[in-house]
């Protein structure tokens, strides 16, 4: 899966990296190759447009960092967004609820259900130290529940006795009391699938949901199918709701879009990975693993992160020793607003900070959230050079100028400019004797 994704990309970005000074035509052009070979590997056109729309937005107004050229940033940031894209975090099963614990695993029929249920109560049993039992509720394909009664015999995970002629939801019940009386932590729920969704199948699974309360519904999709596997994931989870997507055979040579478009189009984390017939096959879906595969470029991402930590680290340095110098113009706020916003801004600074709730609390309510930050942004960026170096050129028709062109009012450039007085004053006082760098953060 992915290979043939990962070697278009590859050399897409070969080129980048090999350019010295980046245009941004360069970055277009690369984009515009990008966005082919996602649709080529059958990535849904919404994300596509989106995927490539944020990166454009990302590498055109990025600052450059020192030691790392600009091709590298952007692949960085081709990385970071294919991340996003695939679910950022690993996200295992929640299992945190009164035991027996259900477990619904839905699809359509051949996807590998009975295959993945198998896999993931072996997991559960030999990793987690689970107590799992199964159960086959598929009741129309008459060696179903004996194929899942074998695959427990394999696996040594137990599984419910089957008794002949017993509906769906009755099969269900029985499981859930045996796994109450018996002291299951997880009981594992595989229900029948069809070739495909329809309205019998879809009320067969929700009357199963109805009476078992399950805290994970897992749609198994074969990655094979492409965008079928997302549009029935879609339909799954609208008609029943699901919590996660086990793909499977992506072991096979798919190009990758079920598994690229998955997150994106339903919102659903992609829970597991189905890498064989064994039943040792079972991978948890990494985003970031899975993007460095098909990116093939971890060393370009970890020295363009290594960049960024001394970009920053020599910005603050840079700032401290001319405010130890009692200077602290426009520029600099800039700066420190820009720092604060990528940090998550107010909000998310305080987030960091311990014993900070009713700070944060009054934040909420007042009007200091991030849009402000932006708004300053925007007020001092209207200004000209020789206003930021000094803020006292700024007479009456000065201010009305950049009210208009930052979008703002008069009263906020002043709002703005009284702020940055007291932020000079204080920080003259507060670097006399010591030569520390107070930040933002603390003086508000
Ligand atoms: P169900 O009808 O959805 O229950 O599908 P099964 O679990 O019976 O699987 C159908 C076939 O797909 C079986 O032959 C499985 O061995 C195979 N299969 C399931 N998962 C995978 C996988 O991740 N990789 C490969 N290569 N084969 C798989």
């Amino acid at each position: 899966m992915f290979d043939s994704l990962s070697d278009r990309l590859g050399g897409i970005f070969d080129g980048l990296k090999r350019k010295g000074a980046l245009k941004e035509a360069h970055v277009t052009e690369a984009l515009r190759e990008v966005r082919v070979a996602l649709l080529e590997a059958d990535v849904a056109l919404p994300v596509v447009k989106d995927f490539v729309a944020k990166v454009k937005e990302k590498a055109i107004g990025q600052e450059v960092l020192k030691s790392v050229t600009p091709g590298q940033q952007v692949i960085k940031i081709v990385n970071d967004e294919l991340v996003a894209m695939l679910g950022a975090e690993q996200s295992g099963l929640n299992l945190l609820g009164v035991p027996p614990v259900a477990v619904l695993m839905v699809g359509l029929q051949g996807s590998g259900k009975t295959t993945s249920t198998a896999k993931i109560a072996k997991r559960l049993t030999e990793k987690d130290g689970k107590k799992v039992l199964m159960a086959s509720l598929d009741v129309r394909r008459p060696a179903a529940q004996e194929q899942l009664k074998i695959l427990g015999e394999q696996t040594g995970v137990k599984t419910l006795p089957i008794i002949a002629g017993q509906q769906p939801v009755e099969i269900a019940k029985r499981a859930m009391e045996a796994g109450r009386l018996q002291g299951f932590d997880v009981v594992m729920l595989d229900t029948a699938g069809r070739l495909h969704v329809d309205a019998s199948l879809m009320a067969e699974v929700i009357a199963v949901r109805d009476a078992t309360s399950p805290l994970e519904t897992i749609l198994v999709a074969d990655s094979l199918t492409g965008q079928d596997a997302v549009n029935v994931a879609k339909e799954f989870d609208a008609q029943v709701g699901i919590t996660g997507v086990a793909l499977t055979r992506m072991d096979g040579d798919g190009r990758g879009g079920a598994a690229l478009s998955m997150r994106a189009v339903t919102g659903k984390p992609i829970k597991f990975a189905g890498t064989g017939e064994k039943m040792e096959a079972l991978e948890d879906f990494h985003p970031e693993r899975v993007a460095s595969r098909i990116l093939g470029m971890g060393d370009v991402v970890s020295l363009v992160e290594k960049a960024a930590e001394s970009f920053e680290k020599d910005e603050a340095e840079k700032m401290a020793k001319k405010m130890s110098k009692g200077q602290f113009d426009l520029d600099d706020l800039r700066a420190q607003l820009q720092q604060m916003s990528k940090l998550g801004g107010m909000k998310g600074i305080l987030g960091m900070l311990p014993g900070m709730g009713k700070i944060k609390q009054a934040i909420n309510q007042s009007d200091m959230d991030d849009k402000i930050f932006k708004r300053q942004e925007a007020i001092i960026t209207s200004m000209t050079k020789e206003e930021r170096a000094k803020p006292q050129l700024l007479n009456a028709s000065r201010k009305k100028r950049v009210a208009a062109g930052s979008g703002t009012s008069v009263q906020e450039v002043n709002k703005l400019l009284k702020m940055h007085q007291q932020m000079a004053k204080m920080m003259k006082k507060m670097t006399k004797g010591k030569g520390g760098m107070p930040n933002l953060g603390s003086l508000m």
